[in-house]
Order: structure tokens, then C-alpha cells, then sequence
């Protein structure tokens, strides 16, 4: 295998969750994303109404359920896929995790952090929900446990988050994730990237209405400016009753071919930092709700295609980092 990337023990070219959770507990772990009811202050009225554009979130809660069953019943399902697990990420994916009284989150936290098997806690937010006291709350918990804090900035261009209706611009994103990683750096000290007591990730979604593939490289640039310790990068997917849904119908908007989303990822891959943890490289769409691309549904393929691009063409992640 002639493959220059250093952060790899298979054919891959970018630093796959797989290798960072093999490397740090020793394994494969699985995902249990949890629903707390936090809602979204860019549905309620607090920062806009109708959130953002692409947005099918909480639209079959699991509120109702505790923490712990839904934990539970991620563990057994991870359980039955996948042997010999390193341990369980309980990720409080659904609405903004930071949204609301900090002291229901920290109890929700916390409750996590308690649970057999949970070797890490993931909390996906937006950057203009990190208060100080929200920011002091997840460090206290990163005493306890990793954290990673996941923020969507989908796009680094102020036109289309007006576009996607996200609720606020590249300034206001640029504070929250500014505070949140001075505040990790202090608390990490020189533990390498993804290592430490508290990370912070930065989502990207390619493929939003109105973006060329200059935007979106764009995007990773100012990302890798940033230097977080994960990337998750999503395809925008067109989910039925969502605002894109009725683009998309009445033809406004064209989603990106396979091949076109996969060199756009390759090129974005080689100039994220090569040590930047790379959580996802498609999206993961509500497979009922998911009205097109209809072949993000193979996502297997997507990481092939991804895969043979990057082999072809001697790229890898960081090749070509400033
Ligand atoms: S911030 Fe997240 S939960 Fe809120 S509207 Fe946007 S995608 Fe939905």
C-alpha cells in the first residue's frame, strides 16, 4: 500500500473517526444521539422563526424517552453491529444543545457522562448559543469526560446563511467558536489535537443553494484557519417538508452530482489540517424524509468514489494546508 498519509492504518487519505477512536480508547466506539427537547433560538423566535432552509430537526422527537433508553437502545444496536466495542459516545444531536437553562443541561450532561460505557460526550450546538456560563458548564463536564463540541457552521459566506435563513453571520460565529476554543486550549494544554479534555468541531454542508465549488473551498479555507479538532462534512439533502423540499419541486435549486460533491471533498480534505479529525465526509439524512440526491443513499459508494479520487490523483488531507 503506497499511501503518504500519515494519520492511517488502511487505504484512507484522511483522518477518519474510525483511527481517532482506535487511537484514543483503543477501538471502535458507537454513537448514541440523544433528543433532549432543547429546541432551536432559529425556530422559536429568539434569533429567527422557521429555522434554517434544509431543516427536518425535531420532527420526530424522542422526547419522551430518557437519556437512558435512548442510550440504551443505541448500545444495543451498535452492539449487534459492530463486536468487540471500544466503548459509547452519547451525542446530544437534536435542536441546540446549549439552548436553555444551564442547569437542565448540566444534569443532562452529566446523566451521560454517568452511563456504562460512555467514553466520550458530543454535543452539536450553534456558535451564537455558548454563553460564559454555558462555556464554563462544558468545561466543568470536560473535567469529568471528553467533550467534543460540535458547532454548524455549514458556510463561511454571509450571503448564503442569509440564503439558508441560519440566524447569523460569519462574525457571530467566529465569537462563539473563538471563545469556546480559547476556553478548550486553556483547559488542554498542550495535549495534541482531539486529544484533550474539551474539543471543538466545525460542520460544513456542500451543496447549499446558490454556492459554486470556489465557495466551498473557500469555506474550507477559513476553516482550516480555525484549526479545530474535528470536521464533519455534510451534503445538503433535500428532506420533504422543508422549505428546500418546495425549491427543489418547483426547480429552483439543483443538488450536486455524486462525482462533483466527491472532488469537491477531496480538494477540501487536502487543505483542512492534516491532524483535523474528519467525522463524516456525507451526510447521514433521515433516509424516510430524504427526497434527493437519491444517490447520497449509498454511502458506501460516496466513500469509494472518494477513496479512488484521492488514490488517483496522489491527494491526501493537509497536501495542500497553508
Ligand atoms: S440551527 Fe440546527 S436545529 Fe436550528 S433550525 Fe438550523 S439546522 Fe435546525
Amino acid at each position: 500500500m503506497n499511501n503518504p498519509y500519515p494519520y492511517s492504518d488502511t487505504n484512507k487519505r484522511y483522518y477518519t473517526f474510525d483511527y481517532y477512536t482506535k487511537h484514543r480508547f483503543g477501538g471502535k466506539c458507537g454513537k448514541a444521539p440523544l433528543d433532549i427537547g432543547c429546541g432551536c433560538p432559529n425556530k422559536d423566535g429568539t434569533c429567527g422563526t422557521g429555522g434554517c432552509i434544509y431543516c427536518r430537526d425535531g420532527s420526530r422527537s424522542a422526547v419522551g424517552e430518557s437519556i437512558r433508553e435512548q442510550y440504551d437502545h443505541a448500545a444495543a444496536v451498535a452492539a449487534r453491529k459492530w463486536k468487540n466495542l471500544a466503548g459509547m459516545i452519547p451525542y446530544f444531536q437534536s435542536g441546540t444543545n446549549t439552548y436553555g437553562d444551564p442547569a437542565r443541561l448540566t444534569r443532562a450532561w452529566e446523566e451521560a457522562a454517568a452511563l456504562e460505557g460512555a467514553v466520550m460526550i458530543g454535543i452539536g450546538t450553534r456558535a451564537d448559543c455558548l454563553g460564559s456560563d454555558v462555556i464554563e458548564a462544558l468545561c466543568h463536564l470536560a473535567e469529568r469526560i471528553p467533550v467534543t463540541v460540535e458547532l454548524g457552521l455549514q458556510t463561511a459566506h454571509d450571503e448564503t446563511a442569509r440564503r439558508i435563513n441560519r440566524g447569523y453571520d460569519h462574525a457571530r460565529f467566529l465569537d462563539g467558536y473563538t471563545r469556546l476554543k480559547t476556553a478548550a486550549d486553556t483547559l488542554n494544554g498542550d495535549s495534541r489535537k482531539g486529544y484533550g479534555r474539551l474539543s471543538v468541531g466545525i460542520h460544513l454542508i456542500n451543496g447549499l443553494p446558490g454556492e459554486n465549488r470556489t465557495m466551498m473551498l473557500e469555506t474550507a479555507e477559513i476553516t482550516a484557519s480555525l484549526q479545530p479538532d474535528l470536521v464533519k462534512i455534510h451534503l445538503l439533502h433535500i428532506l420533504r417538508e422543508t422549505p428546500m423540499a418546495a425549491l427543489y419541486e418547483k426547480g429552483l435549486y439543483t443538488p450536486l452530482e455524486r462525482d462533483e460533491y466527491c472532488e469537491i471533498v477531496c480538494r477540501q480534505l487536502e487543505i483542512l489540517p492534516e491532524d483535523t479529525v474528519i467525522g463524516r465526509i456525507t451526510g447521514d439524512g433521515m433516509a424516510e424524509d430524504l427526497i434527493a440526491p437519491q444517490w447520497s443513499r449509498r454511502k458506501t459508494d460516496v466513500a469509494n468514489t472518494i477513496d479512488k479520487m484521492q488514490a488517483a490523483e496522489n491527494l491526501w488531507q493537509g497536501k495542500a494546508c497553508k
